[in-house]
C-alpha cells in the first residue's frame, strides 16, 4: 500500500512538473516573439510592459484581448511567418496599412534572383517575375528588370539556412532563420533591398500539401505569394493587420491577390 502511494504521489509530482516546464517554454517562447516582432522594445515600440505588448499582439491579430498567453494567443504565435516585425517605432497601427516611412526614389528598379533548391531555376524564375508584376500593376509608376549583376541590382533575393549571408558575396545576415516553421521569409525596407527565403522550408508555386515520388507528404510554403509579401517590405510597406491583406504577417499559400489595403500602402508611396 505505502508503495502505491509512493508511485502515485511521484507520477502526480511528474506530471506537475511536466505542465510547468510547458508553461515556461511557453512564456519563454512568448517573451521572445514579442520582443522579436517589437510588441516589446524599448527602442522600437517603447513599449516594456508585458501584458501590454500582449494586448497589443491580441489586438493586431483580431485576438479576444485577455493581456494573457491563452491558448488562442499560443497558438497564433506558433503559426509560420514572415520574420519582419509588426510594430515599429510608430507604435501600433490598426486597421490599414502601414509604410516605414522610406521609400525608393529612383522608380526603375533593378533585381537579382539566386535560386532555392526545390524547383528548376526557370520556374523560380518565372514565378519572381509574377510576384513583381502584381505591384507594378498596382503603382505602374513602378518598373523591374532583372539582372545577373548581383552587386549592382537595387533589390537582391536569396535562400538561405539559419545563419545565411544572401546572394554570392553579400554579408552575412544578423537574422538568423530558425530551421523548418516559424520565420519562413524575411525582408529589408528601402534602400537596403535584400529578400532572403528560409531554405530550411520547402517551397512549391502555390504552396500547401504535396506528395512526391519519394516522400509520402510535405507541407510546402507558397513561393508567389511569400514573395509578393517580401517585395512589399523591400517597397516600403509594413505588415498589415487587414487579415486578407497580402502584407498581413502570417504565411499563406495560393494566389496572391492585393487587397484594397495593399494598393493604398502601395499608392501612398509610388502613385
Ligand atoms: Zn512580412
Ligand atoms: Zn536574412
Amino acid at each position: 500500500m505505502f508503495l502505491f502511494l509512493v508511485v502515485i504521489s511521484l507520477l502526480l509530482i511528474d506530471g506537475a512538473v511536466c505542465e510547468l516546464d510547458e508553461e515556461d517554454d511557453d512564456t519563454q517562447f512568448a517573451l521572445l516573439y514579442l520582443r522579436h516582432y517589437h510588441y516589446l522594445s524599448p527602442e522600437t515600440s517603447s513599449n516594456t510592459n508585458t501584458t501590454e505588448a500582449i494586448e497589443n499582439f491580441q489586438k493586431f491579430f483580431g485576438l479576444t484581448v485577455t493581456g494573457e498567453l491563452d491558448d488562442d494567443t499560443m497558438y497564433e504565435m506558433k503559426k509560420p511567418r514572415c520574420g519582419d516585425p509588426d510594430v515599429d517605432t510608430d507604435g501600433l497601427r490598426l486597421k490599414r496599412y502601414a509604410t516605414v516611412g522610406r521609400q525608393w526614389s529612383n522608380t526603375t528598379l533593378t533585381y537579382s534572383f539566386s535560386p532555392g533548391a526545390d524547383m528548376k531555376n526557370k520556374d523560380q524564375l518565372r514565378i519572381i517575375a509574377r510576384a513583381f508584376k502584381y505591384w507594378s500593376d498596382a503603382a505602374p509608376k513602378l518598373t523591374f528588370t532583372r539582372t545577373n549583376n548581383f552587386n549592382k541590382s537595387d533589390i537582391r533575393i536569396s535562400f538561405g539556412k539559419l545563419t545565411h549571408s544572401g546572394v554570392p558575396g553579400e554579408r552575412q545576415c544578423p537574422y538568423d532563420f530558425d530551421g523548418q516553421g516559424g520565420v519562413i521569409a524575411h525582408a529589408y525596407y528601402p534602400t537596403e533591398g535584400r529578400i532572403h527565403f528560409d531554405d530550411d522550408e520547402h517551397y512549391t508555386e502555390f504552396g500547401g500539401s504535396v506528395v512526391g515520388w519519394w516522400w509520402n507528404k510535405r507541407q510546402t510554403r507558397g513561393l508567389l505569394y511569400t514573395a509578393v509579401h517580401e517585395i512589399g517590405h523591400a517597397l516600403g510597406l509594413k505588415h498589415s493587420d487587414v487579415k486578407d491583406a497580402v502584407m498581413w504577417p502570417l504565411a499563406k499559400n495560393g494566389n496572391p491577390k492585393l487587397d484594397q489595403d495593399d494598393i493604398d500602402g502601395i499608392i501612398s508611396l509610388y502613385g
